[in-house]
């Protein structure tokens, strides 16, 4: 895309406006507080491209490196503010930055988001085999897994994960319980049964919309069959709805909705 030299003006202009500003003070303190929010929110669980990998100019000096010779000079004879000194410090105050001695609870390793290769993932698996583990860890180990630790585990009104498996018909352990069971632990797919998988068998969304936790709208699959409905995407609908129509008679419209009978039916 090319500028006119207009534009261009136009966009200097404007930068220059809000040179060394605030969001509060361009934006106003509402707004900004938006704008910060919107930011925090999408930057959360973003991991670095770079992360683990040692930084560019590891090694390098302004004797060696042109690029850190231009550094260097472009920083020479720059004065630091006592002010923006001070910020500094304070920010810095009291913090350690070696990561081989600061690792702290909570903290993202740099293997998250990378993932282990096969070769390791061997290893840990020969670590941990025969190792027991608790009824209490398992459950945790599956929060986490689905991206639900919950500081809630720390105060007293936790009340052992019933927070994320209420009654209602939304998509929890209990509710994917009630589908495999009404499958007989059949992939309903190809037929397999639970006893012959190493996991419990997946549940599907016939419709692809994962807010519709109805059993009218879930159905029993093993991992491999599971995957081979993100194509195909009607064709599954399709016969999935047949199939649930005729071993449970559900009901669905000929377009695909489905029809949910509230108190009875099921
Ligand atoms: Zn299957």
């Amino acid at each position: 895309m090319k500028f006119t030299e207009e534009h261009k003006r136009n966009i200097k202009k404007a930068k220059e406006k809000i040179k060394g500003k605030t969001y509060e003070q361009i934006y106003g303190k509402k707004k900004s507080m938006e704008i910060r929010e919107k930011l925090s929110i999408s930057q959360m669980g973003r991991i670095s491209p770079n992360k683990g990998k040692p930084a560019w100019s590891r090694g390098l000096t302004k004797e060696t490196d042109l690029r850190i010779r231009k550094i260097s000079e472009k920083l020479k004879g720059t004065i630091i503010p006592d002010s923006v000194k001070e910020k500094l410090s304070k920010i810095h105050k009291g913090k350690h930055y070696s990561s081989r001695t600061e690792f702290k609870k909570g903290h993202k390793t740099w293997i998250t988001g990378v993932g282990h290769s096969d070769e390791t993932k061997k290893k840990i698996s020969l670590i941990h085999k025969g190792k027991k583990i608790s009824q209490e860890t398992r459950r945790k180990m599956s929060l986490s897994r689905r991206g639900k630790v919950n500081l809630k585990e720390k105060n007293g009104s936790w009340k052992g994960g019933i927070a994320f498996e209420p009654y209602t018909p939304e998509f929890n352990q209990r509710f994917k319980n009630v589908v495999r069971k009404r499958d007989n632990q059949l992939c309903m797919s190809c037929g397999i049964h639970r006893e012959k998988l190493k996991r419990a068998l997946d549940i599907h969304h016939i419709n692809y919309d994962k807010k519709m936790s109805v059993p009218e709208n879930c159905i029993s699959l093993c991992r491999s069959c599971h995957s081979l409905t993100q194509f195909h995407r009607e064709y599954w609908q399709k016969l999935f709805q047949d199939k649930l129509k005729r071993l449970y008679s559900y009901e669905y419209e000929s377009d695909g909705c489905i029809i949910v009978k509230i108190g009875g039916g099921r």
